[in-house]
């Protein structure tokens, strides 16, 4: 135990369980409160695949009362998506990627040709993605505002 820290484990279980249940990183993260680039931490670890240990309380606790059956999941389509956060990781280490990372929401340190090797990847996914025209309307109706939705870098469209 640190002080004003609680164990990152329950943590990252429950963000994985909201994951599998239909919500997006940015929606677990809009709907705690907290920065997304913490979910995906909690996610991925820090470089070198050092996972995380240990995690601010006050965020977790808000993260922990993320219940997706309160939130309105109105979109069901997300179930057929071609872009799990598994199947991106994999995707990205296939494309030279050294550690897992979602290729859907890049580490914005990257060297211009990695991103752009990395939002390939992800624009080629979108493309044969069957749910692409759902996901586009979904993205501009919130409106998203980071990661590529539909093929588009909605950071780019702000
Ligand atoms: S269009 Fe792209 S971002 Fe949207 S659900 Fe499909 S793969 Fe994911």
């Amino acid at each position: 135990m640190i002080a004003d820290k609680v164990e990152a484990a329950p943590v990252r279980a429950h963000v994985e369980r909201l994951i599998e249940l239909g919500m997006t990183k940015a929606e677990i993260a809009r709907a705690a409160g907290v920065n997304r680039g913490r979910i995906t931490l909690l996610l991925t670890g820090y470089p070198g695949n050092r996972e995380v240990d240990y995690t601010e309380t006050s965020g977790a606790e808000r993260i922990m009362a993320v219940d997706c059956s309160t939130i309105e999941l109105e979109s069901p389509w997300k179930a057929q998506a071609s872009c799990s956060t598994e199947t991106a990781q994999i995707i990205a280490t296939q494309y030279g990627a050294a550690e897992p990372l979602d290729l859907f929401y890049p580490p914005t340190e990257l060297d211009p040709e990695t991103a752009e090797l990395y939002h390939l990847a992800a624009v080629a996914l979108c493309d044969s993605c069957p749910v692409a025209a759902q996901c586009d309307d979904y993205a501009a109706a919130r409106p998203e505002t980071f990661g590529i939705w539909a093929g588009v870098d909605r950071q780019e469209t702000t």
